[in-house]
């Protein structure tokens, strides 16, 4: 008899997982009933009279407090806000919690929606876990990714490598460009060139090269791509260890600066073990088959959640879901993975 492949496994999850999942929620109005009754359960819905007792029909977003008759909207100025799709909302919540990675195609097929609301739904989802993500959680930098980044995210822009597609690349050109060519005749006067030789005798010809294209007023990434003499990743990697070791200051879009306070020593060392970043580079690879480098901090968060289940257990996602400020699609399209980025462990 043969054996089944392994990478059958995860669709037979998915169709596990949906199979139940349809017959526990069937319409959008059924969605809301979940939800109500979630909000009542964690004690959440509590009326301005102080009195926690609704009454309400089947299916209805909102409820009356059985008190002083006043009508609540109990899906706004949370995370379902403005949410038509609930059910949708609801699978996405399921799936996360149950660790099934599904691509934003496959789940809009499965709830018959388009392909752009599933992939908001999603990421909203997403963004909910890595707002969890712990401040002294191990990290990693950017560059020991950069092989599974090569995914384009939806709006980046046509001629950036996907490995660097942060918004407002687009903005600013001329202000760039003016900067780069600042600081390209800046590059000559560089000073303090024998402390810089005492800092960077442990670093490679890349880094080094990097660190002294820099000065104290921020440079563009483009400007030091396009000195034509090291590959994006390599620009990105150098980059990457540069700030680790607290020489380098990233700014919004990148733009980058040395410190200007000189640095005492290297930042916290809560850097993860190899073996750490070898498997989730793995996982990223085989199940996502890469991602965009603006949103790999929201997948890392997401293999966080499917791991870490002291966490993340049972029911975990859609508790952190309830309590959520709403989500707009513009805060997701302004997110941008740091160039250091948490792992949550
Ligand atoms: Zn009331």
């Amino acid at each position: 008899m043969k054996k089944r492949k392994h990478g059958k496994k995860p669709d037979i999850k998915i169709a596990k997982l949906w199979r139940s999942l349809r017959r526990r929620i069937k319409s959008d109005e059924h969605a809301a009933d979940l939800i109500f009754k979630e909000l009542m359960k964690a004690k959440l819905l509590v009326c301005t009279c102080g009195s926690t007792d609704f009454g309400r029909e089947s299916g209805a977003r909102n409820c009356q407090c059985v008190d002083c008759r006043e009508e609540i909207w109990f899906t706004s100025n949370m995370f379902f806000r403005k949410a038509k799709l609930l059910r949708a909302y609801l699978a996405a919540i399921w799936f996360q919690q149950n660790d099934a990675v599904i691509t934003p195609s496959h789940f809009a097929k499965l709830l018959r929606i388009e392909y752009s609301s599933a992939w908001e739904i999603q990421h909203k989802v997403k963004l909910v876990i890595a707002s969890h993500l712990p401040a002294e959680s191990m990290q990693a930098p950017y560059k020991v990714f950069i092989d599974i980044t090569f995914r384009r995210s939806l709006e980046s822009l046509k001629f950036t490598h996907p490995s660097f597609d942060c918004p407002g690349e687009d903005g600013g050109q001329t202000e760039r460009e003016n900067n780069g060519e600042q600081n390209s005749s800046e590059q000559e006067t560089t000073e303090d060139n024998s402390t810089d030789a005492e800092k960077m005798k442990d670093f490679t010809n890349v880094e080094a090269e990097v660190y002294s294209w820099l000065t104290d007023q921020p440079v563009s990434f483009d400007t030091m791509v396009a000195k034509g003499k090291f590959s994006v990743g390599q620009i990105m990697g150098a980059l990457g260890l540069l700030e680790i070791e607290n020489l380098v200051t990233a700014f919004a879009y990148g733009y980058f600066a040395r410190k200007t306070e000189q640095p005492k020593k290297r930042l916290p060392s809560n850097q993860a073990p190899a073996a750490i970043i070898t498997q989730l580079v793995y996982c990223i690879r085989n199940y996502h088959h890469g991602v965009s480098r603006k949103y790999l901090q929201l997948f890392l968060a997401q293999i966080w959640c499917a791991i870490d289940k002291k966490r993340w257990g049972r029911n975990a996602v859609m508790k952190a879901c309830l309590v959520h400020p709403p989500i707009s699609r513009t805060d997701i399209l302004a997110y941008c993975s740091p160039m250091i980025l948490s792992l949550g462990f």
